[in-house]
């Protein structure tokens, strides 16, 4: 059975198991490096991104998770995960993981609509998606290596590079299980692609 790993240091960590499996696949929470060479792919939570810097620090996972990222095994950051992801933050002098070609800015959309639903268009994905945003971020800028999946306002709210995929919405905290289920099939086809 394909078991998909989620970064259970801080965050949005039971929601993406439960997603996970109402899409048929097996959800782990992460909580060693160990336990990286058991999974197919890796989601990294929404949560609060400095927060869990530090403790991806304090536990050491900083290497292994840029080395899992390299690795052709799917990864997946939501909200504060795709800043994980982010090779530039706005107004910081430097990023975390720094593997997907995208500038994010955090708390993008304001104080005042810290939180928010909006309905999203999801290329090849999903139509009508009604998308949770929770002091999200989104992408500034993209290269050309980056596919733009959905924008929200003009802004780019969900992007793939590769077996790289983010999202600035939570898709763990809606019963529609579309969008994991994009991040699931791309575990699937690595999966095949690595055996061959
Ligand atoms: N604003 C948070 C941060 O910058 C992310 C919010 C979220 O993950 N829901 O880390």
């Amino acid at each position: 059975m394909t078991k998909i790993g989620v970064l259970g240091l801080q965050g949005a960590v039971r929601e993406h198991i439960r997603s996970l499996e109402a899409n048929g696949v097996e959800g782990i929470v992460i909580k060693r490096v160990e336990q990286l060479q058991d999974i197919d792919g890796l989601i990294l939570p929404g949560g609060e991104s400095t927060t869990m810097r530090r403790l991806i620090d304090k536990y050491e996972f900083l290497k292994p998770l840029q080395q899992y990222a390299k690795s052709g095994k799917p990864m997946y950051g939501t909200c504060a995960g795709l800043i994980m992801l982010a090779k530039h933050i706005e107004g910081s002098d430097f990023g975390h993981l720094q593997v997907m070609d995208v500038t994010v800015e955090r708390n993008a959309f304001g104080r005042q609509v810290a939180s928010f639903e909006a309905e999203l268009n999801i290329k090849g994905i999903a139509d009508k998606y009604e998308a949770v945003f929770i002091r999200a971020p989104y992408i500034v800028e993209a290269s050309d290596a980056v596919e733009v999946l959905a924008t929200y306002d003009g802004k780019i709210v969900a992007a793939q590079q590769g077996t790289l995929l983010a999202s600035a919405f939570h898709p763990e905290l809606t019963d529609d299980h579309r969008f994991t289920g994009h991040f699931v099939k791309m575990v699937e086809e690595s999966k095949k692609t690595l055996a061959s």
